[in-house]
């Protein structure tokens, strides 16, 4: 069968619903869109649902989902995502923590849940507690992640992620970490929860000690002296893309996150420090390293762009429509590069961010594969409101990894 290459361009939180501030239309509608709009035009489009009608999926759900994953099997939480972000190759059975380098109090109070949202030196205090060990044999892995972030794994047998995490929340200061009393009664939930508190002791007398500690305080910074943690989750075992797919997969992206994701996923993954992550990130250069990329040999390759889910979440659209243009000035770099009929281009969104509602939500999001063989349901536009009437209703991002698997001939048939 013969083979061809795939590139998807998946626009975070793109999806919206009408805004009276844009007349009524929503941002995709709303912006100039004249190479999308050609793309469209040469290929099927339509509304898909990330998951099921209704239902809001989270960043990392909606890409396992674009990834092909059932994630009723294979989403693990928010902690082992994390820690992939950070570069922890996870193992089946490790328990990973979202954690935060906060401070305490003499009393054990907190103080400041971000100590003082520290951004230098958490590469060494992370290194400080890499490696150290607990109770029955339990590793310790810490590595650091932006700004007062690090990821936390407990690396050993019997142990179990039904722990209460020891952040109290947002509004805690002030307030003592909580206990990490176990949340069922299985004697691996009681043993992780003593691990936990006697990682969260010791990790606290290394980095009360630790130099970068002592010089915050000769400074008048607030020391980065305990490890709050939240979000744990097991990891379990997770095929990668190529077990199921004769592909070789790259993401191209500068979300920490999403690089995470699909390093998890077997994609090899590429940024650079222009690729922030924001609405000043460089979409030229990430159009072009994926061409780069297709160049070299890939056969798939996937570019995510943030800043739309960012607009929707802080209730403007017209940044929304400003940044779908500049999206739509560099897709031209890709239409007057990319030959068509050896390469399918498409782009979707993880899940839908409406400006008005400042959230993720359920709707379905604008989605298009193109392609010299592609059906073409004939539109044009692109937008909400003109995908209505495309070929692509009703499914959901799974669906839409199997119909380009299927396109690319990368499938197995079903049957002799
Ligand atoms: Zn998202």
């Amino acid at each position: 069968m013969r083979r061809k290459q795939g590139l998807l361009i998946v626009c975070d939180g793109l999806g919206d619903r009408p805004i009276g501030r844009l007349n009524g239309d929503t941002p995709l509608e709303h912006a100039s869109t004249p190479n999308l709009d050609r793309l469209a035009s040469q290929g099927m489009v339509g509304n898909v649902y990330p998951h099921k009608p209704g239902v809001r999926v989270g960043t990392d759900v909606g890409h396992l989902l674009i990834l092909g994953y059932d994630t009723e099997t294979y989403y693990y939480g928010r902690g082992p995502i994390e820690a992939a972000s950070a570069g922890i190759d996870l193992q089946p059975g490790d328990i990973a923590f979202r954690g935060n380098f906060a401070t305490l109090d003499g009393n054990g109070r907190i103080i400041d849940r971000r100590a003082g949202r520290i951004t230098e030196g958490t590469s060494e205090l992370a290194s400080a507690l890499n490696g150290l060990s607990l109770e029955g044999g339990v590793t310790v892995l810490a590595r650091e992640l932006t700004s007062h972030r690090l990821a936390v794994v407990f690396r050993g047998a019997g142990l179990s992620a039904s722990v209460r995490d020891t952040d109290p929340g947002a509004t805690s200061e002030g307030n003592p970490w909580q206990d990490p009393t176990p949340l069922d009664s299985t004697p691996e939930a009681a043993r992780t929860a003593n691990l936990v508190r006697e990682f969260s002791i010791k990790a606290s007398r290394i980095l009360s000690n630790h130099r970068v500690n002592l010089a915050r305080k000769e400074e008048g910074s607030l020391p980065a002296n305990f490890i709050l943690l939240r979000g744990p989750g097991k990891m379990g075992p997770l095929p990668k893309l190529s077990e199921g797919f004769p592909i070789r997969p790259a993401c191209v992206a500068g979300d920490k996150t999403i690089l995470g994701i699909t390093r998890m996923a077997g994609f090899d993954t590429f940024t650079d420090p222009r690729f922030t992550g924001e609405a000043d990130t460089w979409l030229e250069g990430k159009i072009g390293k994926a061409l780069e990329l297709l160049h070299s040999g890939y056969d798939w390759v996937l570019v995510h762009i943030k800043a739309p889910d960012l607009a929707g979440h802080d209730d403007k659209p017209e940044a929304k429509v400003e940044i779908i243009e500049r999206w739509d000035k560099a897709m031209g770099l890709i239409l007057n590069e990319i030959d068509l009929s050896q390469c399918y281009i498409g782009f979707t969104a993880d899940h839908a961010t409406p400006c008005e509602v400042g959230d993720h939500s359920g709707d379905p999001v604008p989605t298009c594969i193109a392609g010299v063989d592609v059906r073409k349901d004939g539109i044009d536009r692109v937008g909400e409101r003109f995908f209505r009437s495309g070929s692509l209703q009703n499914l959901s991002a799974r669906d839409i990894f199997m119909i380009q698997m299927d396109l690319m001939g990368r499938t197995e048939k079903y049957g002799s």
